[in-house]
C-alpha cells in the first residue's frame, strides 16, 4: 500500500496545501475531507464575491501589526512566503491581481470564481482527490503515522495529516483536537460593528467621517480611520479594527461598553477651543449652523448642535459658555453606550483555537506531534479587514504544503 497525506477541511489553507504539493514521490496520496457538500465557500462568498484574496502591504514588520493575535509567529510565515510570492505565484498561473488604493487585492475578473477554479485546476493537475461530506470527529497517533475517523465511522490511515478546519465559535468543535494534548485558546468572534440602541444618530445612517478616532473609555484601546454611522450604531474601519484588537476585552464585558469618539484624529480638545473662541471673535455675527467645522457634515453638525442644545437661529456671538463646552465635548469626545455587536457584512473571523505556541511555523507542524499540521483560522490567528485573513490561510497552507513534500522525500 501506498502512503497517503490526508488534508482536513477544503477550504482556504487546506486547497492552498493541495495546490502545492508538487513534486511528491509517486506512492503519495492526497486526500482532502471536508465535511460539507462545498468546498472553498467562503472564497466564494469573500470580497462580496470579489474575493479580497491578500493586500498590498508587502512589508513583513508592517504586516504582521495587522494581526491583533499572531503577529510574532507570523514574521517568520511571511518571511517564507507573503503577499509578494502570494501575487506572483496566481500570476504565474495567469491569474492577474490587481491593488485598490486601501490595499486590498483583488482577482482583476473582480470574481471570486477566478480564485476557485485556478486552485482546484492546481489540486486536481496534482491528483488530489477530494471527499465531501466527510466530518472528521477524531484523530489518532498510531506508532507509524494517523488514523483519521470521520461522523459516518470511516477511518482514513495517513502518514501526514494537516489540519484546516478554520475557525468556528463553539469550543466543542475542536474538542478532538485537544483530545490530542494540544492547547487551545477559547474561540470568540472578532471584526464586527457596535449596536447602539439609544445613539442620538441614528437617523444619520450613511454619514460617514473619513479619520476619527474610536476609543473603548477606561481602556488603551483607540483606533482611528473611516467612521461610518449606521442605523443601529457605529461601523467603518476604525470601528472593525477596534473589535478585533480588543476582542477578548469586549467579550468579558458581554458587549455592553461605552466608546468615545473624536471625530478627526487630528483634532485635539484646545485646538478645538480656540476654533471655537476664534469665531465667537471673527464670525460672531454668523449663525453657527452656517459654520460646521471640516471633516463634519452639515447634518453631523446640526445634530451635535442640538445635542449641546444650541438652537439653529443662534449666532457665534450668543453662544454661551456651557452650550459651548458640550459642543466641544461632543466634537472631540462623544459619548456613546454600546449594547451588543452586529456581524460586518457577513465576514467575521474567529479569535482563538489552537494556540500557536503548538506550531512551529517554519513548518507549520504541530512541536508536540510530528507529522501534524494545523494553518489557517483553526490556529489563534486572526487580522483586520483587508485580505489578512486569507493571506494567513494561504501562508500557512504553502510552507506546511512544502515541508510534507520534503518530509515525504526523505
Ligand atoms: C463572508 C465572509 C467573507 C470573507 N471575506 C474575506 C476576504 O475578502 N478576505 C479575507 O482575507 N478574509 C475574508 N474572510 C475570512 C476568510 O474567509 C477566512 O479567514 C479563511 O477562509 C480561513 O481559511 P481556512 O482554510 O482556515 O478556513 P475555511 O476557509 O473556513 O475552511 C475550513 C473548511 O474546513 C471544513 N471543516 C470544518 N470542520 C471540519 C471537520 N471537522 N471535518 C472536515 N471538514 C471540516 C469547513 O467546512 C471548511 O470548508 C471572510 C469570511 C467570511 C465569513
Amino acid at each position: 500500500m501506498g502512503r497517503r497525506i490526508v488534508i482536513i477541511g477544503g477550504g482556504a489553507a487546506g486547497f492552498f496545501a493541495a495546490a502545492n504539493l508538487q513534486q511528491l514521490p509517486n506512492d503519495v496520496e492526497v486526500v482532502i475531507l471536508e465535511k460539507s457538500n462545498k468546498t472553498l465557500s467562503k472564497v466564494k462568498v469573500s470580497g462580496g464575491g470579489r474575493c479580497n484574496v491578500t493586500t498590498s502591504l508587502d512589508q513583513v514588520g508592517q504586516l504582521v501589526k495587522q494581526y491583533p493575535r499572531g503577529e510574532k509567529p507570523l514574521r517568520n510565515l511571511f518571511k517564507a512566503f507573503g503577499p509578494v510570492e502570494l501575487r506572483q505565484w496566481f500570476e504565474e498561473r495567469g491569474i492577474p491581481l490587481k491593488a485598490e488604493d486601501d490595499g486590498r487585492v483583488f482577482p482583476t475578473s473582480d470574481s471570486s470564481q477566478t480564485i476557485i477554479d485556478c486552485l482546484r485546476e492546481e489540486a486536481q493537475r496534482l491528483g488530489v482527490k477530494v471527499m465531501h461530506g466527510e466530518q472528521v470527529v477524531d484523530l489518532s497517533q498510531k506508532p507509524e503515522g494517523w488514523t483519521v475517523t470521520t461522523s459516518g465511522g470511516k477511518l482514513w490511515e495517513a502518514d501526514l495529516v494537516m489540519v484546516a478546519i478554520g475557525g468556528h465559535p463553539k469550543s466543542a468543535a475542536y474538542d478532538w483536537l485537544s483530545a490530542l494534548g494540544l492547547e487551545l485558546e477559547k474561540p470568540l468572534p472578532s471584526l464586527f460593528t457596535f449596536n447602539i440602541p439609544d445613539s442620538p444618530l441614528l437617523t444619520l445612517a450613511g454619514t460617514s467621517v473619513p479619520s476619527a478616532e474610536v476609543k473603548i473609555a477606561g481602556t488603551k484601546f483607540s483606533y482611528t480611520g473611516p467612521l461610518l454611522i449606521t442605523h443601529w450604531g457605529l461601523s467603518g474601519p476604525a470601528v472593525l479594527k477596534l473589535s478585533a484588537f480588543a476582542a477578548r476585552h469586549l467579550a468579558e464585558k458581554d458587549y455592553q461598553f461605552q466608546v468615545l469618539v473624536k471625530w478627526d484624529q487630528e483634532w485635539n480638545e484646545d485646538a478645538v477651543r480656540n476654533w471655537v473662541s476664534e469665531n465667537r471673535n471673527s464670525q460672531a455675527k454668523k449663525k453657527i449652523v452656517n459654520c460646521p467645522l471640516r471633516p463634519l457634515t452639515q447634518r453631523l453638525w446640526s445634530t451635535l448642535m442640538e445635542l449641546a442644545g444650541i438652537p439653529e437661529e443662534m449666532r457665534w456671538a450668543d453662544l454661551p459658555k456651557k452650550s459651548a463646552n458640550k459642543l466641544i465635548n461632543a466634537m472631540v469626545s462623544m459619548p456613546f453606550e454600546v449594547a451588543g455587536k452586529t456581524t460586518f457584512k457577513e465576514e467575521f473571523v474567529t479569535a482563538g483555537g489552537v494556540k500557536c505556541s503548538e506550531v512551529d511555523f517554519k513548518s507549520m507542524q504541530s512541536r508536540k506531534l510530528a507529522g501534524l499540521y494545523l494553518a489557517g483560522e483553526v490556529l489563534d490567528v486572526d487580522g483586520i479587514t483587508g485580505g489578512y485573513n486569507f493571506q494567513n490561510a494561504w501562508s500557512g497552507g504553502y510552507v506546511a504544503a512544502r515541508h510534507m513534500v520534503e518530509q515525504l522525500k526523505n
